[in-house]
């Protein structure tokens, strides 16, 4: 029985699943340095070793599903940070890291995460930041499969599509995800907009400020996903997105938050502490989330307080009545 197999019979029979927390935020608090163009991705190349021991923290604070390191790597971003000959390499080296913390720490089945993101695309459309909707739909095409393939290959269990906020690239990074056959999580980000180098909190929109999550949630679900996430998003926004996606989605969901604010590069992590995150979750599982972790700037320590806090089994959800799926 493979890890992915373990993973998928455990959502089926409604188990609680623990993800792990940020890589990158974890990384620079760390200490490694952060690069303007290639964020965390180029920590895979020169501090293999902290990547390791990130994710065997995270394996030891009781994560069942370990990510890696893999969201920042676009094949434009790291030809602009001089890097563009190890992406390849740096995608395997990646999931390596993240297989031998495995090998070396797991008690437990312990399911290694690819990471494709909307780097890939945005990486593309810098170079048209006149009009950010032109893209190249061949070229992204070649970008989401060719980054789906080398995880896939390198071995991961399962493919997440981490901030698919744009119909102008959402189905394409979907489709190219499930090209794999792994099982693949969409994971979609409300409620910040992009401003310069900033990430700000935008509460009146859900995506960006250009379309609405119901109707980008009408582009982008696919029968063929394993389950929908709300993350990288902020903890006061993610049980309205929820409950958005419940109503959609009748497969799992899951919910992985940020506590913090980017200022490219850097992550500034916010006042969150454990024993208040494990109070939000405990809402989130109430609310329909089977799947519970954080992004930037949530710890070891946060992933350790859910892990001994959350029940073992999702409660059944009171939106779920219903077997149709949009
Ligand atoms: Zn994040």
């Amino acid at each position: 029985v493979t890890a992915s197999e373990t993973l998928t019979e455990r959502l089926n029979r409604g188990d609680v699943i623990v993800l792990d927390g940020g890589i990158g935020s974890e990384l620079e608090a760390r200490g490694i340095p952060m690069n303007y163009v290639a964020w965390c991705g180029l920590a895979n190349l020169e501090h293999q070793d902290i990547v390791e021991s990130v994710h065997e923290d995270y394996i030891a604070a009781g994560a069942d599903v370990i990510t890696a390191n893999t969201f920042a790597i676009g094949r434009k971003s790291f030809e602009a940070a001089g890097c563009g000959d190890r992406f390849v390499e740096a995608n395997q080296r990646a999931v390596q890291a993240a297989r031998a913390a495995r090998d070396r720490a797991a008690e437990r089945e312990v399911a290694v995460a690819g990471a494709v993101s909307g780097v890939t695309a945005r990486s593309l459309a810098a170079a048209k930041r006149e009009d950010r909707t032109i893209l190249d739909e061949d070229a992204l095409w070649r970008g989401y499969r060719e980054q789906a393939s080398i995880l896939a290959d390198a071995g991961v269990d399962l493919l997440l599509l981490e901030m698919i906020n744009s119909p102008a690239f959402g189905p394409i990074a979907v489709a190219a995800a499930l090209e794999t056959g792994l099982p693949v999580w969409l994971g979609v980000s409300p409620g910040f907009r992009v401003n310069g180098d900033r990430a700000e909190p935008d509460h009146t929109t859900m995506i960006h400020g250009e379309i609405s999550l119901e109707s980008l949630l009408d582009e982008l679900l696919r029968p063929e996903l394993q389950a929908v996430n709300v993350m990288h998003a902020t903890t006061d926004v993610v049980e309205s997105a929820l409950e958005i996606v419940v109503h959609r989605w009748n497969g799992p969901v899951g919910v992985y938050p940020e506590s913090g604010t980017y200022t490219r590069p850097h992550w500034e992590f916010g006042e969150l502490s454990p024993e208040a995150f494990l109070g939000l979750a405990r809402g989130w599982v109430d609310r329909g989330a089977q799947i519970v972790g954080g992004c930037c700037g949530i710890r070891p320590a946060h992933i350790r307080a859910i892990r001994d806090g959350l029940p073992n089994l999702a409660p059944q959800d009171p939106f779920k009545h219903s077997p149709s799926r949009r």
